[in-house]
């Protein structure tokens, strides 16, 4: 899959799931999307073999990414909670998994061997996923909060007049 795919689909996850009861900051959801990108971004490729061969999509690179998280989020100054660790921590994870689904992986790599995976979800349908989770992206951080701004903006107008609200004037 592609980089926007593997920014967006944690964060959208995470404004849809933990963030619902506590939203997560504008920060927070950028260190979340920077972590579903992460596993491109330390070590880029295109084909799938050297994918295969990625000190950065396997278990061990996980694991020691999770422990500096975890370490990290013990430090008051930087300000990165635990649960924002965890939830970057499963961003780097989820890339792993989504790259696992679209080609596979060497999951132990470099420390051992273990190949796991399929192209299950076609590369033709890579960027159309991109699109979709742009699309899905922008309509729950942007048109719908707009669209409840205008709503409360028109209700405090209506109030201030002392008229009610005509629903069906809008
Ligand atoms: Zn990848």
């Amino acid at each position: 899959m592609d980089i926007f795919t593997h920014a967006l689909a944690p964060v959208l996850i995470a404004r849809n799931t933990l963030g619902r009861r506590r939203p997560f900051s504008g920060k927070e959801f950028i260190l979340i999307g920077i972590f579903g990108a992460l596993p491109d971004i330390l070590n880029p490729h295109l084909s799938l073999s050297a994918r295969m061969h990625s000190w950065s999509h396997g278990l061990p690179c996980w694991a020691g990414i999770t422990l500096l998280l975890l370490m990290v989020s013990r430090i008051p100054k930087i300000q990165v909670s635990l649960r924002v660790a965890a939830f970057m921590s499963f961003a780097y994870l989820l890339h792993m998994a989504c790259d696992s689904i679209s080609g596979g992986i060497d999951w132990l790599y470099p420390a051992g061997s273990f190949v796991w995976g399929d192209y299950w979800v076609d590369p033709t349908l890579w960027v159309p996923l991109d699109i979709l989770l742009i699309l899905i992206a922008y309509l729950q951080f942007r048109l719908l909060p707009m669209r409840r701004k205008l709503a409360a903006a028109k209700r405090k107008t209506a109030e201030s007049n002392g008229t009610p609200l005509d629903r069906h004037q809008d």
